[in-house]
Parts: C-alpha cells; sequence; structure tokens
C-alpha cells in the first residue's frame, strides 16, 4: 500500500476496528458514561468528550437513509448514507445492486470491500 500519511483510522488505538473488518465485523464505539455509539470509532466520546468508550459489534444490518448514483463515472456507483440498527449513520456505499433500484428506508446488510489495500465497509440489499 502506498503510503499517503498519516489518516485518522491508522492510529495504533484503531487496530482493533481493523483486526474485526479484517473479519468481516464493523465495529463501532459505544460510550459507558452517556450511553451513546459513535462512528467513525474516536478515543473520545464526540456526545460528552467522556474517555469511557468501548468497542461494539455491529448486527450488519443497516436502512438506506439518503443515496445518489455518480454515473459519470465508468461503471457508476452509488455513495449512500446508512443508519444501524446501533443508532448511527455511516457514509458508505451499496453494492451489488440495480443502482437504478436503490430507494431511501430500504433494508441492506454490511459487507466489505477492498480500498486503498483496506477494508472498506459497504452494503448490499438484504
Ligand atoms: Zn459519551
Amino acid at each position: 500500500m502506498a503510503d499517503k500519511g498519516p489518516s485518522v483510522l491508522d492510529d495504533v488505538l484503531l487496530q482493533p476496528y481493523w483486526d474485526a473488518a479484517t473479519k468481516g465485523k464493523l465495529l463501532l464505539k459505544h460510550c459507558t458514561a452517556c450511553g451513546k455509539n459513535h462512528y467513525y470509532p474516536r478515543p473520545i466520546c464526540p456526545h460528552c468528550f467522556s474517555d469511557k468508550t468501548e468497542w461494539l459489534e455491529t448486527k450488519g444490518e443497516g436502512t438506506i437513509y439518503s443515496w445518489s448514483v455518480e454515473r459519470r463515472a465508468n461503471p457508476p456507483y452509488s455513495i449512500a448514507y446508512v443508519t444501524l440498527p446501533e443508532g448511527v449513520t455511516i457514509l458508505s456505499s451499496i453494492v451489488d445492486c440495480d443502482l437504478n433500484k436503490l430507494a431511501i428506508g430500504q433494508k441492506v446488510k454490511l459487507g466489505f470491500t477492498e480500498h486503498d489495500g483496506k477494508p472498506a465497509p459497504v452494503f448490499r440489499p438484504a
């Protein structure tokens, strides 16, 4: 993988995230101080600024909150916000689907694709 400099997800604190992603599992952070979840994972809770955060494995389910299709690309691809039952909405992509049939509220399930040599969460129609 080419060195593109530091990124927030390259931080050593996020090694559990990468280990899980390699196994096809998506982790969030859960804050035991305020009870809220967040993504992307951070060592400090963005809701209450507590450092009492722990890893939480998602169910791998989601619902399309909003989406767009980049039709000028070859092949065209989607960009979508997907809301998880764990209460977070993440920016991702819907793959292996008819891009003309995506819909807000559509149920999707988690998968991973490789992006810049690392596993990236994507979703497929459920
Ligand atoms: Zn918190």
